[in-house]
């Protein structure tokens, strides 16, 4: 069959791969001139099912007023972005109940664990290189922190697979030297051996050259401008700053824009942009960083290992479609971690740093819109927020087996709820 797969980011060149396996004559269509260029360039660089609790935990409505009016906060909103989000605020609120969150969670386990199994066997075939590690990830707690209510959450994870360990100082010491000089902040820690990491932009391109072994095209530089249908049960083509495209399925992956895109349906995807901040700092062969990803919970701050450099990150703003940089945001995600790695200042030249934006395509549940919608032939594969790369390879899965067999694999959010 031929399928046209919308979007190359991590999500899209993912499906893509999964896709051309199945025997499928796949074709990519992106604007970039490479895939992996937009939200899945830069990003945390976490794998990590163990993140997997929604960011509408019960209790949002009392700490969103705080943050949103505190300055320092890692939540931010541009006025102007306040009217586009109103009926997705109200969604995001919804699904904040303790039912709701946690099977929002449970999705996001299925899927992220999903995924992970699915990297580890594409893998065990095809020897892939971008920047990985899989030393599982550790989150470090300061004294006046809230870590016996992570650790609840943790046992609730467990329940389905997430593995954990808690530990103390010593051990916290034990499998990263690099806290020394701040380990008296912390009252312990929380170990997921299975999470892993690694740079989703290398990735990318890493999944799309296996994709392209196996005959799938990609269309760079091709903007998309319309998916036209055929009648209310069917896609026809896609019209492009290249010319049509036929195909007898059509995916749609394009990130915070796939709403763009599917408007025109009938078919309203809840998924906004949450601009989020990274910096990239070279290390020039020093040694004395964490040699897994390490969370800060007081700062909010994450760095990850990625080769020699690290990645660092924070913040989530509702600034709509805006993905300038602004380098005082980047200079704040680097103070934190010079807070938690002092002696990082001495050996490394901080002003070497990259600074990035990109925007997470957020549902107000959490979990990503995979499967069917009324169209026969057109399939959604999007709104991945701040879990796309560690949901890749799960939700191509998802994709695939829908496209070429028509099964659901596991539950992600239904699109049909979303078709007017
Ligand atoms: C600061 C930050 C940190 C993050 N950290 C992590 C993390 O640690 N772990 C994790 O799992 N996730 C993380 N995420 C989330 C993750 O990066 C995203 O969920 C993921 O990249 C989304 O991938 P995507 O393929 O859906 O979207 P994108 O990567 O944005 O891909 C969409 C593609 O569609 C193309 N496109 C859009 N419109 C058109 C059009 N009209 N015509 C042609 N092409 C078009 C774009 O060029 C783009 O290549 C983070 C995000 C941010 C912003």
């Amino acid at each position: 069959m031929k399928v046209a797969v919308l979007g190359a980011g991590v999500v899209g060149s993912a499906a893509a791969y999964m896709l051309a396996k199945d025997g499928h004559e796949v074709t990519v269509v992106d604007r970039c001139d490479r895939p992996g260029m937009e939200t899945s360039f830069a990003n945390g660089g976490l794998m990590t099912p163990s993140d997997s609790s929604p960011w509408n935990s019960p209790g949002t409505i009392k700490r969103l007023g705080k943050m949103l009016f505190d300055s320092n906060s890692t939540l931010k909103m541009n006025p102007s972005a306040i009217p586009s989000i109103v009926g997705w605020g109200l969604k995001f609120l919804s699904n904040s109940t303790h039912n709701r969150h946690k099977a929002n969670m449970v999705s996001n386990i299925r899927i992220a664990s999903l995924s992970l199994e699915t990297l580890r066997s594409i893998r065990q075939n095809a020897p892939l290189h971008y920047d990985q590690t899989t030393r599982g990830t550790m989150r470090v707690f300061p004294r006046d922190g809230h870590m016996s209510g992570f650790v609840q959450m943790c046992r609730e994870m467990q329940e389905w697979g997430v593995k954990f360990d808690v530990l103390d100082q010593e051990q916290i010491l034990e499998k990263e030297p690099c806290l020394k000089d701040v380990i008296d902040r912390y009252v312990g820690a929380v170990f997921f051996p299975d999470d892993e990491s690694g740079d989703a932009h290398k990735f990318t391109n890493e999944i799309a050259r296996l994709a392209k072994e196996l005959g799938a095209q990609f269309l760079m530089g091709t903007d998309i401008l319309e998916i036209a249908k055929q009648s209310s049960s069917r896609i026809s083509h896609v019209k492009t700053s290249m010319g049509d495209i036929h195909a007898d399925a059509y995916v749609l992956s394009l990130g915070s824009y796939s709403p763009l895109l599917a408007r025109p349906l009938g078919i309203h995807l809840p998924i906004v942009p949450v601009k989020g901040y990274s910096v990239t700092l070279p290390l020039n062969g020093w040694k004395g960083g964490p040699t897994r990803p390490v969370m800060d919970d007081g700062y909010h701050a994450m760095m990850v290992p990625m080769g020699d450099r690290l990645r660092m990150g924070g913040k989530a703003e509702f600034a709509r479609y805006n993905t300038k940089v602004d380098p005082k945001e980047g200079r704040r995600v680097l103070d934190d971690i010079l807070k938690i790695l002092p002696s990082m200042a001495e050996h490394v030249d901080v002003n070497s740093a990259l600074n990035w934006s990109g925007l997470r395509p957020m549902t107000p549940g959490g979990p990503p819109i995979v499967g069917p919608t009324p169209y026969q032939n057109l399939f959604l594969n999007t709104g991945h927020g701040p879990l796309g790369w560690t949901m890749s390879c799960g939700s191509a899965k998802m994709t695939a087996e829908l496209v070429t067999h028509g099964r659901v694999l596991t539950n992600s959010v239904d699109p049909r709820n979303y078709m007017l």
